[in-house]
């Protein structure tokens, strides 16, 4: 836990400049080619409690695209629409496989293994689409809430690249569509999908935005409910077993955290009780997590002791 902010500022500082040089080892993702336009030696991090201290260091006020982070987004609104009823079309398991595999859906009838792979964020986008009259418009309504900032916005150019290059979450859709788990018709599923992934936010407003999972579903800066106790504890069991894609096992094992990463690289950490972890850097590992922001948030867990197994 932070004892003194000054030192703890000084701290972070001193660990995000010892991992700069680790982004070589990675590569941007290039198959949404939008992406690869960021400059690859981009990196930021920051540290957000519960009662109000914010930490940052490098470019942790830059926009990035929050690409799979906004799954939690969409997982929660879907959450406190649907109810229990929601687990009926998507489990809660470990997929064990790439986070846009297509080999298990038809194995299991078209019930995403978890609401955090590809196949159960569009499954989440079809909920999206299919309960709210506005269904974009709430999602980014809910993101600037959560942030208590008004300037988030959807980055038209990551969209419209994912929007022709997403063939492979449209075959997710089709798929599921085929086993009737998928209600609105996919074009529309898939539009929601692609604008909640290209989301724009910084670390700052990430972690900021997440506070309610580190706080039992209440956001500290408006004492808003956001979702229940209940359902705060599932997303981050979720986030825990399955945010970090086949790598979910290695990250518990180093870091103990419930977190979620997204291939525009950014890397989110909940810390139940106290605060939140956002990292970004652009080149990714070969699971799509991000070298750098792993890196880092195993760093800073480590440097104040808040692994959840402890
Ligand atoms: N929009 C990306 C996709 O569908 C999100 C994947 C990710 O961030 N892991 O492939």
């Amino acid at each position: 836990m932070i004892k003194n902010n000054a030192n703890f500022q000084v701290k972070l500082q001193e660990i995000f400049d010892s991992q700069h040089d680790l982004y070589k080892q990675g590569n941007v993702a290039d198959y949404i080619p939008a992406l690869a336009e960021v400059p690859a030696n981009k990196m930021g991090v920051c540290v957000a409690t519960i009662d109000g201290k914010v930490f940052g260091a490098g470019s942790c006020t830059t926009p990035f695209s929050i690409q799979s982070i906004s799954k939690i987004f969409g997982l929660v609104m879907a959450m406190n629409r649907k109810g229990e009823s929601l687990w009926q079309r998507v489990n809660m398991e470990p997929s064990g496989q790439p986070f846009n595999s297509i080999i298990q859906l038809e194995w299991e009838k078209g019930i995403p293994r978890n609401p955090v792979i590809n196949a159960g964020a569009v499954l989440i986008a079809d909920v999206l689409t299919s309960n709210f009259s506005a269904s974009k418009l709430a999602f980014l309504s809910f993101m600037r809430k959560l942030a208590s900032d008004d300037s988030i916005h959807i980055d038209k150019h990551v969209y419209k690249s994912e929007l022709s290059h997403g063939s492979r979450n449209a075959a997710l859709g089709y798929l599921m569509k085929s086993f009737g788990n998928i209600e609105a018709e996919i074009p529309d599923v898939l539009s929601q999908y692609f604008t909640q992934c290209s989301v724009a936010m910084s670390c700052n407003q990430l972690a900021s935005s997440l506070l309610f999972l580190a706080n039992k579903g209440i956001d500290p800066k408006s004492n808003e409910v956001i979702c229940s106790p209940r359902d705060s504890h599932r997303v981050n069991a979720i986030l825990s077993t399955s945010g970090m894609y086949d790598q979910s096992g290695e990250f518990a094992f180093s870091v103990g955290l419930p977190a979620k990463s997204g291939v525009g690289g950014g890397v989110i950490a909940i810390v139940p009780g106290y605060g939140v972890i956002c990292s970004w850097s652009p080149p990714l590992n070969r699971f799509g997590n991000s070298v750098v922001g792993v890196n880092l948030v195993e760093a800073i867990a480590e440097e104040l002791g808040l692994s959840i197994y402890h």
